[in-house]
């Protein structure tokens, strides 16, 4: 590896960690934007602020421009709601805040591309980084995710890309090893309330109610049913009812009224269509059955994750040329966790990977699950994320 990259790597350990005592999460990121802002000037880099509040587009020319070749690549700066263990000596300085998947190291691995091209710049077209906010969704019903809200403010209108690229730390996958598949790889990720309103009386008089408990249990099987019978099994899709909700208390009563919420993931648009319009058919026949009324609402707050082939042969050339082929999986399975990135390769065609941190090692916070008190991120991944972005950039516009 260049003497360079490892010299910008061991100084972005240190914004890693600065980023890590200052969390925020959905679109109050002053700190990291702020971080970022300063950086970029400090390399006379231009960039634009505010895009979904907290969001920052930068924009490096290599020392040609003529290919008119543009891409884009996209860190997260978010943080999440947990109150972090203290097993770091860097640890969340805001209680209840902590960056809990890692995109403190994802924000400094951009940055150290930042830094290296601007003064390299040894290719021809223009980058665009994109430091987005949001990236777990916002505190509202609909979870409203910072990708989701860039496009919407026009992000790709005002930059045109060829293709955008992103990508996680891993900790399920060994430190050194990157990992990606063409197709869907990580699932879309909605939610339903149905509100079931009945009836309530005297437990003993249930000819005199319209008993929504009933309706509610026979709803939660019916999605199973569903699921398991009308859906291919081989489609991957996953109902989970995670909140019912009826009853007083008082076990001699019939409540007049039962809520339940769910989870919905998929790999692919076509099921997550149908699953939105059977659901609303299952929960009218679920009104009909048992008299009584149904209200139901569906959210979609992150589409599917869904890579093009040709940007993962390419991603998966890089990472082999710094990794070695027998490092590089390029049709690992899917995971049915979410990714805001989706909407990005909704409207542009890209890649999104997975970069392996774990040691093997029982006591280190880099092992952990994301999102769980006890994870960090592995700041010895720090010059491999580091160099993938430079090379792919390098390769993508090409002199
Ligand atoms: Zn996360
Ligand atoms: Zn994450």
């Amino acid at each position: 590896m260049k003497q360079r990259i490892l010299e910008i790597s061991q100084e972005a350990t240190e914004w890693r960690r600065t980023l890590h005592r200052h969390p925020q999460t959905a679109y109050e990121e002053l700190f990291a934007s702020d971080f970022i802002a300063q950086k970029l000037d400090a390399w006379n880099i231009p960039y634009e602020r505010k895009w979904a509040g907290t969001g920052i587009v930068a924009t490096l020319t290599g020392e040609k421009n003529e290919s008119g070749r543009t891409i884009g690549i996209r860190a997260d700066i978010d943080a999440l709601d947990i109150k972090e263990s203290p097993n770091k000596p860097w640890i969340s300085e805001t209680e209840g805040k902590m960056h809990g998947c890692g995109h403190d190291g994802h924000t400094s691995m951009l940055l150290a591309t930042a830094q290296y091209l601007s003064e390299t710049r040894n290719f021809d077209g223009t980058v665009y980084l994109i430091f987005q906010p949001a990236e777990e969704g916002g505190n509202d019903i609909d979870h409203r995710v910072g990708a989701e809200r860039m496009i919407d403010e026009g992000l790709f209108k005002k930059y045109k890309m060829d293709a955008v690229f992103a990508l996680h730390n891993w900790p399920w996958l060994p430190k050194g090893q990157i990992a990606m598949c063409p197709g869907p790889i990580m699932a879309s990720s909605d939610r339903f309330t149905l509100t079931i309103q009945g009836v309530g009386g005297h437990a003993a008089m249930p000819h005199k109610t319209k008993d929504p408990i009933v309706a509610a249990a026979n709803a939660v099987l019916s999605v199973q049913n569903f699921v398991s019978r009308e859906l291919d099994p081989l489609g991957t899709a996953v109902i989970s009812i995670t909140n019912l909700n009826a009853g007083t208390g008082a076990f001699n009563v019939i409540p007049d009224k039962a809520i339940l919420e769910g989870s919905i993931r998929t790999l692919y648009p076509e099921i997550r269509d149908r699953i939105e319009k059977r659901l609303e058919e299952i929960f009218n026949g679920i009104s009909h059955i048992y008299n009584v009324e149904v209200n139901f609402k569906y959210n979609r707050i992150v589409d599917p994750t869904i890579n093009n082939a040709e940007q993962v042969a390419l991603c998966a050339s890089v990472a082999e040329e710094i990794l070695g082929s027998s490092n590089v999986d390029s049709n690992v399975a899917p995971a049915m966790a979410s990714e805001d990135f989706g909407a990005m390769l909704r409207e542009v065609p890209g890649c999104y990977l997975w970069l392996g941190q774990n040691t093997g090692e029982d006591d280190k916070p880099c092992n952990n699950s994301l999102h769980t008190p006890h994870y960090d991120f592995n700041d010895d991944v720090i010059p491999i994320g580091t160099e993938f972005w430079i090379k792919l950039v390098e390769r993508s516009l090409k002199l």
